[in-house]
């Protein structure tokens, strides 16, 4: 007998149901922290954005097996319930009638804990997928509703394009526009803890706030160097502290680009670029670091199936 968690190899005869899909990640172009709830979670006002940096998702519904069964190609990911894909198809499954387990396999291309949302990602994927292999019959809104149990990044990864997002995280309204630039991301490889940063957050340390409506503003008319100019999160004031490194990398990005900002609660630093030849001469100048890089596109959409 399985052990709920371990990989199993599907067998190539069976007519198991498959889909692959794509699980963007998310920057964050500014993030201003407007207060503290009794809960102790944060209320933030953001814009989210998807870029194509994205990890790969193969879900197979094993009909008459139960479990779920996940690998992943990245070592430090966990493959069983502390796996926020696992723990969304557990709740998709519960709510099937039938009897069916899953097997999940994720390629890891998203930096983990680096503020790109990664994990909430692939939940969302996980989401969308065995709704779709399931056929269940649940709504967008009842989707983002179960996302949001799984964390507050989850929601937006269900939509994805580019949103201006309050509350935690999860409440969300589409920004009309259609982003030309292109994203630079520079991850250091270091660890760096949300809940630490956003327990160690002190408003009176903040000398500059975003304005998310001048940003949208900006957005909306595709104003790249009014955006730039929003380009403002104030966790930066706790990661910088607490890793200096992280601090020299805004500095050399803003080097490179004046649109450069921390995303999330960092490493991951973003610099925007009119055009992709214009990023990846900026990604020729860092090659020689021992950080992660990536340029591309902004993602329209959270999640695509890829077959
Ligand atoms: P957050 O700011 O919400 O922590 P993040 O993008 O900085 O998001 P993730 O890549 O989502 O960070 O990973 C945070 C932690 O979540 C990891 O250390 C890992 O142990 C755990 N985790 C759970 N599921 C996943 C997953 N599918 N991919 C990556 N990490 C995952």
């Amino acid at each position: 007998m399985m052990q709920e968690g371990a990989f199993r190899e599907a067998n190539p005869d069976s007519h198991d149901r498959k889909l692959t899909l794509l699980a963007c990640g998310k920057i964050n172009l500014c993030l201003d922290v407007v207060g503290r709830r009794p809960d102790g979670y944060h209320d933030l006002r953001s814009i989210f954005q998807s870029i194509s940096l994205a990890d790969e998702l193969t879900l197979r519904v094993m009909p008459g097996s139960d479990g779920i069964y996940l690998r992943c190609d990245h070592p430090g990911v966990p493959e069983g319930p502390a796996n926020l894909a696992w723990r969304a198809a557990r709740l998709l499954l519960d709510r099937f009638d039938g009897q069916a387990g899953v097997q999940i396999d994720i390629r890891k291309r998203i930096p983990i804990a680096a503020g790109l949302g990664g994990g909430s990602a692939d939940a969302a994927a996980a989401l969308l997928g065995l709704r779709k292999l399931l056929e269940l019959p649940i709504s967008d809104g009842e989707l983002a509703r179960i996302g949001k149990e799984l964390g507050a990044d989850v929601p937006f990864c269900l939509r994805g394009g580019i949103a201006l997002a309050e509350g935690i995280g999860d409440v969300l309204e589409d920004i009309p526009c259609s982003p030309s630039y292109a994203v630079l991301v520079v991850t250091p490889r270091l660890h760096v803890s949300t809940a630490e940063v956003f327990r160690a957050f002190d408003p009176a340390k903040v000398d500059r706030r975003p304005s998310v409506e001048r940003m949208r503003g900006h957005l909306e008319r595709s104003c790249l160097a009014g955006v730039a100019g929003e380009m403002v999160n104030v966790l930066e004031t706790v990661t910088f502290a607490l890793h200096p490194q992280v601090a020299a990398w805004a500095k050399r990005m803003q080097e490179l680009t004046p649109g450069a900002v921390m995303s999330g609660s960092g490493p991951s630093i973003i610099g925007l670029f009119a055009d992709l030849d214009h990023a990846r001469r900026a990604m020729a100048e860092l090659e020689q670091e021992d950080v992660f890089l990536w340029c591309g596109l902004p993602a329209p959409r959270g999640v695509r199936e890829v077959k």
